[in-house]
């Protein structure tokens, strides 16, 4: 297997607010290589965004730390970005309404690469918008933002994201604003991106159904820390971590016989995630989990390696 393109190795990120301490995400360890696509999952709040904020240096971790190319990151921001791109969730707000389609892209292409012509600039806007498939070209490229469908806007901003050549793709939420309708057509391009160019994909969502279609592997966060992972398959047939049971079960899927576990969790009032300014001790899923042991209460579990790739923190892996 190559080696990761960027890794998270025990990275965790404090927040102050006032006198208070959000603990938004605990010891979170992430591998992604090329051509293989990652998908972060968990409901809102549970650290994905905080995560992809790291692995993009937005702001440094409080603990661990991130590498790219297996070296610890630090120094120049733009040479960073020149590898490594987060794509938004809302496709508007990473625009500049202010300018057209060709400034947007104009002005990334000339602020990662060495000066060019203005011919060969005007070339790679064209060859960016063909590789999104925002053909003809001529029909696009004079628009303002606010011209352009929700998909088309993203398409802009995955194309501005590939102006820098990068190895690293991190999508947060890339579709979740865009019509219903158009979502498959974006899972389709971000399949072939990493296909054509060997990207390195983090794909982040809430959403298990299109984490099931895009993904080779899958990671689920729960209130700032990583529950389980492995490869996509296995770890939707068959979670082992309580908290992934719930979220696979509680997503729509008339081919799976949910009976069993539907039972266990249905039977209770699951109540909102905790709080991440006094996070539960121990397990933080504790409160919520029908099999939670005394154990779970005080402390965290680890990371218990399983065959095939996978992982998981929960007690009932360890004390098998
Ligand atoms: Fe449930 Fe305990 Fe496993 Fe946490 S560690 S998911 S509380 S069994």
């Amino acid at each position: 297997m190559s080696q990761p393109v960027l890794e998270a190795r025990g990275v965790s990120k404090h927040f102050t607010a006032g006198r208070a301490t959000v603990r938004a995400v605990e010891d979170a360890t992430l591998a992604l290589l090329p051509g293989r696509i990652v998908a972060l999952v968990g409901e809102s709040g549970s650290g994905k965004t905080t995560l992809a904020r790291l692995l993009a240096r937005f702001y440094p971790p409080t603990a661990g730390e991130i590498r790219l190319r297996g070296e610890p990151v630090k120094g120049n921001q733009r040479a960073y970005y020149r590898d490594v791109q987060l794509i938004f969730q809302d496709p508007f707000g990473s625009l500049n309404p202010l300018h057209r389609v060709r400034y947007n892209l104009e002005r990334a292409v000339k602020l990662h690469h060495e000066v060019r012509s203005k011919e060969e600039v005007e070339q790679r806007v064209v060859e960016l918008l063909e590789r999104v498939s925002l053909t003809p070209v001529e029909q696009f490229v004079d628009k303002f933002p606010h011209e352009l469908s929700g998909g088309q806007r993203q398409r802009v901003v995955i194309a501005r994201a590939l102006a820098v050549e990068p190895k690293v793709l991190l999508g947060d939420e890339p579709i979740s604003m865009l019509d219903v309708s158009i979502r498959l057509e974006m899972l389709n391009l971000l399949d072939r991106l990493r296909t054509e160019d060997g990207l390195a994909l983090l794909y982040i969502t809430h959403d298990i159904a299109s984490a099931r279609y895009l993904c080779d592997d899958i990671v689920v966060m729960y209130a700032g820390r990583m529950v389980e992972g492995g490869p996509k398959e296995a770890v939707i047939a068959d979670p082992l971590h309580p908290y992934t049971q719930l979220l696979i079960d509680s997503s729509p899927d008339p081919e799976r016989d949910r009976t069993d576990r539907a039972a266990l969790f249905d039977a209770e009032d699951l109540g909102e995630p905790p709080s991440l300014i006094d996070p539960p001790a121990g397990c933080r899923f504790h409160p919520r989990c029908p099999v939670a042991m005394d154990i779970c209460r005080t402390d965290v579990p680890p990371r218990t390696e399983l065959p095939d790739g996978r992982w998981t923190h929960c007690w009932l892996q360890e004390n098998k």
